[in-house]
């Protein structure tokens, strides 16, 4: 009986015990998921993103919005339907709202000068997402990837492609540029003539349009639809006696859509498409890499690319130095901003799996 007693005495302890550890537990997690506990402290932050008509800037926003609230920010996240007006009035409702950080990916780089450089002096710190922010001395870090390293595999993937199904050489190419008011376009540019112009110097390559210099090539607002007209009356104009394309430099995959509407609507699919490359893995892209009509894209993975610049937030608000990789590439004009340059990869039809569904990027479901 005594023994009996005892063992109840002592379960009773234990639950008791029990009932206090997961209590306390509780208690401590409650009081860690206020905001006002975290690094953050509920500090306003002001997102600025060009579109939501990119696949790409959607992620981009979800993620940094995602990892800036768990650090316990308060976030104003905006897109501007790349319409510049939209977005310098969204912009200026954040600083009069009271953003303490602005992270922003502009439409057109050059057109926030003035706004921003207002914000500073109101001690608004300004950090530039993806792509550059020019002629303004607010700015003071970016957050993006090796761009000109970009549009090397753009080309690289474009040629490897080429060589692998289009037979001998010499091969006619097309080349399309990004938006001429977006600094990437021009490393983008400028890294797929480090691998194309030998190529086109020595005979290897060919463009029948003549059309290779990035003020001919570029695609205003990266829209497809521009593309795809471009792509029409090149076709119309040089290869209606049968010349065969062997490809086309595409920056984007929103603009290689364009394209192959337009090559498919001149009469070539199948094995008479050619190779087009693109960039962003967006996942109806990704379908038309499975089902082989577009060759290639670039993968530039955007959660890694919100964290960096989560840190940049946490760095600018507490004056200690966020990890840095590059300070001589990217000079807006005023100065070199301080950079941190993601790498990207190319993606192609045998490796879409492995770095694009297996890494999470896209699900299968996305790609169905
Ligand atoms: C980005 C690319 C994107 C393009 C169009 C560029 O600034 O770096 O990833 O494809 O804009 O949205």
């Amino acid at each position: 009986m005594k023994k009996n007693a005892l063992s109840k005495v002592l379960t009773l302890l234990v639950l008791l015990a029990m009932t206090v550890t997961l209590f306390t537990a509780c208690g401590a997690k409650d009081s860690k998921d206020t905001s006002k506990d975290k690094a953050g402290d509920g500090q306003y932050i002001g997102i600025s993103m060009p579109t939501q008509s990119s696949e790409r800037w959607i992620k981009d926003g979800a993620s940094m919005k995602e990892i800036l609230e768990d650090n316990g920010y308060t976030v104003d996240l905006q897109y501007a339907e790349d319409d510049i007006p939209t977005q310098k009035s969204q912009i200026e409702n954040m600083i009069t709202k009271g953003a303490k950080v602005l992270v922003i990916a502009a439409i057109d780089g050059s057109t926030l000068s003035d706004t921003l450089d207002a914000a500073a002096e109101g001690g608004v710190k300004v950090i530039s997402y993806d792509r550059l922010l020019v002629n303004t001395d607010a700015v003071s870090y970016y957050a993006t990837f090796d761009n000109r390293r970009v549009g090397q595999q753009q080309a690289e993937s474009l040629v490897e492609g080429i060589k692998k199904l289009k037979g001998d050489a010499p091969y006619n190419i097309e080349i399309f540029a990004g938006s001429p008011d977006d600094t990437n376009s021009f490393y983008f540019f400028q890294g797929a003539m480090d691998v194309l112009q030998p190529l086109i110097d020595d005979g290897t390559m060919v463009v029948p349009s003549g059309q290779m210099t990035q003020e001919v090539v570029g695609t205003l607002r990266w829209d497809g639809a521009v593309a795809q007209s471009r792509m029409d009356a090149i076709l119309a104009a040089n290869y209606t006696d049968g010349k065969k394309l062997a490809g086309v430099l595409s920056p984007y995959d929103g603009i290689s859509r364009g394209v192959l509407s337009s090559l498919t609507a001149f009469g070539l699919t199948g094995d008479d498409l050619p190779v087009v490359t693109g960039q962003d893995a967006e996942a109806s892209s990704i379908k038309l890499i499975i089902s082989g009509d577009q060759y290639s894209t670039i993968l530039k993975d955007t959660r890694e690319l919100a964290a960096v610049a989560a840190k940049m937030v946490d760095a600018v608000l507490t004056g200690k130095e966020p990890e840095i990789n590059d300070t001589e590439t990217y000079d807006n004009n005023v100065k070199i901003v301080p950079s941190y340059l993601l790498e990207p990869f190319i993606v192609t039809k045998e490796n879409y799996q492995k770095l694009v569904i297996d890494s999470g990027y896209l699900t299968e479901d996305d790609i169905k």
